[in-house]
This record gives structure tokens, C-alpha cells and sequence, in this order.
């Protein structure tokens, strides 16, 4: 199987994702060098006999894998290694082999998995300190809680949506400081977050995908006390296709930053327990897109040096007793450096608004105004392996009227 350099998708990556094929129905995939290698049909002649039930693999979510559990995850990765490796399996070779392969880039995807329950932490110290130093300025830019767990809430599984999906400007409540008393319509300080998550399976989590939390902050600034966030993010959640397994990201694994005050036990879970993943945003306008400027990197960081690790936040979420199902996904959180240029959403990169950037256009940004495109990519790096992500993207659509009109300032 030939891979073109660079690729996110060499042999030793194999994630999974969900495309819509020929006949219309969401088919399992996995992304290989630029192309789709198609579990369905593969199950269907017979290349995955043995490997888990062949009614999992006609699915048109990877729901039924997840469910399946770690024995299975490792067996299909091996076959599929076999089957996909530089000189083919013989049995593929002797197919017809097109058959069971799709172009990624006319390839339509879909949310890999009926997500069930979703909840969105706050792990990276930096993020937090960054929002603190902003909403309180007087004070200790870390609440008493922050080291001692990590803080989260539960988002709008219904509102997940995939990469390349629209994302219309939501209208909402907010109150400019200016003003006596609350306005209704568009969000004036839209936002993205940088953030990765991963995604449940039985007994173990399954893999990771990024996620771009987009934030209201102005609905958000004005709703969020004393229950935390609502409407400023249930709007939309944009998921990179391709899910990097848990397996694929074992090479990259490295230790978090120490941990002081030592949390309680049933949150000390030693263990080189983070991932060095790469992280960049690049912003692309209308006007940059019209005179074929490419997009522009605005912030670059690492998720390795997050905070609260995917096994404490897991290990938090179930303390209470709740149980955790296959397909929940549990997203980090903004990822922000210490520096400014590795900041994970525009409130941080503009602080607040007051520091806009300018764009190689000469266009200024403090906020996302409509047009504008956000990717967000993300790949691991090490002693010559590079594993990626692919691109998780949303452009901003113009406010759609809701609850009267979008104009309509009360
Ligand atoms: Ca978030």
C-alpha cells in the first residue's frame, strides 16, 4: 500500500471513521495513507472472518466495536495490519482490490459514533489561569477546587457535529456592560477552543479525536453563573472524523506535570498517562479565501502538558457512581500554553478582545466574525514516527433568526 510522506495516515496509525458510501449508508472505514480502506465490504468478503462479528462491521456507527472491548480493538488492528501493510495481504491481492478503497477527499464522513453522554473538562492549568486572570481579575486566578479535581460539566451530545460542518453564528442572551438590562441576538464574541477528546469503549477508552468546543462568550459571560455553561456552547461541537486509537498513540505517551498538593487516592493514577500531541489552529477569512491567501497558523501547543490526565478525568466521572458507556466522549477541555502564541481560543490570543489580531490580510480579529474558517489539526512526532489526526474544520454561517430575529436586540 503505497502512503505518500508526511501522511497522517501511515500503517502504523489506522484510526477509524464513518463515510457515507455509494449506496448511501454510513460504512466503517479506516484511513490509510489518502485513502479509505472499507471494513464493510472487507467484512463482507470474508476478510475479517474471525476478527469480532461480522454484523459489527455492517453497522453504520463503530458503536458496535467500541462495545466489543480491548481484545477485539487489538485483534482488528492486527488483521488490518496484515491486510493493509506495503506488499497486501495476498488474499486482498487476488480481489478485486478498488472495491474496498474510497479517496478520502471525495469521501463524505459522518460522526463516527452515536455519542451518548458528553462532558467537557477543564484540564489545562494554563487555560484556567488565563480565563481566571480575565473574569476575576482581583483574585486568585485558580479557584480553592482546580488541583484537587478536575472541574468539568456535561455538554449537548445532540449538538456533536463533524468536521466541515457549517456552524451558524447562534443568537442568545447576553448583557454588554454598557447596558442596564439584557439584549437578545447574535453572539458578538464567538469563539473557538482547541481541545482533544477521547471516546469510551468497554472496560478501556478507545481513542482520541479533536474537538473544537465553539463558545458564545458573551451568552456565555452572562448565563454561566452560579450552574456554569449552557447555551454559549451547546450550539455546536465540531469532531475531527478519523478516531486514533488508544494502540496508535501508545508510542507517544509522556509523564504529566507533577501534581501539587498529591490529589486524593482514588485520583492518583501514576503513569506516563499524557500524549505528546501537537496541536495548531489556523484562521482563514473570507477576504484571505478570496484572494487565495491559504490560511494562517494562530496559536500552536502541546496536549502533553495538561493538567488532569484522561484516566483522572475518567476515574472523577464515575466516582459519584455513574456509569460510563461505550461511546461517551470526554473532551479535554481548552489546551493553552504559557506562551502567548500557544493559546487555545481567541478570548486568550486577543485577551478578552482588547489585543486583536491582525491577519496577513490586514483584517483585525478580537472575535470570529461570519466567514471565517477554523482548523484545527493535530499529529505525534517521534524518533521518525509521525502519526495524525487529519482536520477538524467549521466555517462561521451568518446568525440564523431564532426566537424571533437575529437582528432584533430585544
Ligand atoms: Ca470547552
Amino acid at each position: 500500500m503505497a502512503i505518500p510522506s508526511g501522511s497522517d495516515f501511515p500503517l502504523e496509525n489506522l484510526p477509524y471513521g464513518v463515510f457515507e458510501a455509494r449506496d448511501g449508508r454510513g460504512h466503517i472505514g479506516v484511513a490509510i495513507g489518502d485513502r479509505i480502506f472499507d471494513l464493510r465490504t472487507a467484512a463482507e468478503a470474508g476478510l475479517l472472518e474471525n476478527v469480532g462479528d461480522r454484523a459489527s462491521y455492517s453497522a453504520g456507527s463503530l458503536n458496535p466495536i467500541l462495545e466489543a472491548g480491548p481484545e477485539l480493538w487489538r485483534a482488528l488492528r492486527e488483521r488490518l495490519a496484515d491486510l493493509l501493510a506495503r506488499d497486501g495481504d495476498p488474499v486482498l491481492r487476488n480481489l478485486n482490490v478498488a472495491r474496498f478503497f474510497v479517496d478520502q477527499c471525495s469521501a463524505r464522513m459522518r460522526v463516527p459514533v452515536e455519542i451518548g453522554d458528553y462532558i467537557d473538562f477543564y484540564s489545562s492549568e494554563q487555560h484556567a489561569t488565563n480565563l481566571g486572570k480575565m473574569f476575576r481579575p482581583n483574585a486568585e486566578p485558580l479557584l480553592p477546587n482546580w488541583k484537587w479535581m478536575p472541574i468539568g460539566y456535561h455538554g449537548r451530545a445532540g449538538s456533536i457535529v463533524i468536521d466541515a460542518t457549517p456552524v451558524s453564528r447562534p443568537c442568545g442572551q447576553r448583557k454588554p456592560a454598557s447596558a442596564a438590562i439584557p439584549v437578545w441576538g447574535a453572539s458578538t464574541m464567538l469563539d473557538f477552543e482547541l481541545e482533544i477528546g477521547f471516546l469510551t469503549g468497554r472496560a478501556a477508552i478507545f481513542g482520541v479525536v479533536l474537538v473544537n468546543d465553539w463558545s458564545a462568550r458573551d451568552i456565555q459571560a452572562w448565563e454561566y453563573q452560579p450552574l456554569g455553561p449552557f447555551l454559549g456552547k451547546s450550539f455546536a461541537t465540531t469532531v475531527s472524523p478519523w478516531i486514533v486509537t488508544m494502540d496508535a498513540l501508545a508510542p507517544f505517551r509522556v509523564a504529566p506535570p507533577e501534581q501539587d498538593p498529591q490529589p486524593l487516592s482514588y485520583l492518583r493514577i501514576p503513569g506516563d498517562a499524557n500524549y505528546d500531541i501537537n496541536l495548531e489552529v489556523k484562521l482563514e477569512t473570507e477576504e484571505m479565501r478570496r484572494r487565495g491567501m491559504g490560511p494562517i497558523g494562530i496559536a500552536r501547543t502541546n496536549a502533553g502538558g495538561l493538567y488532569w490526565t484522561f484516566e483522572q478525568q475518567l476515574a472523577h466521572a464515575r466516582s459519584n457512581g455513574a456509569k460510563i458507556r461505550p461511546g461517551d466522549l470526554f473532551a479535554s477541555g481548552t489546551i493553552s500554553g504559557s506562551a502567548s502564541g500557544s493559546y487555545g481560543s481567541m478570548i486568550e490570543l486577543t485577551w478578552g478582545g482588547s489585543k486583536p489580531i491582525t491577519l496577513p490580510s490586514g483584517e483585525r480579529r478580537s472575535f470570529l466574525e461570519d466567514g471565517d474558517e477554523v482548523t484545527l489539526h493535530g499529529w505525534c512526532e517521534r524518533r521518525g514516527l509521525r502519526i495524525g489526526f487529519g482536520v477538524c474544520r467549521g466555517r462561521v454561517a451568518p446568525a440564523q433568526i431564532c426566537a424571533g430575529s437575529a437582528t432584533q436586540e430585544r
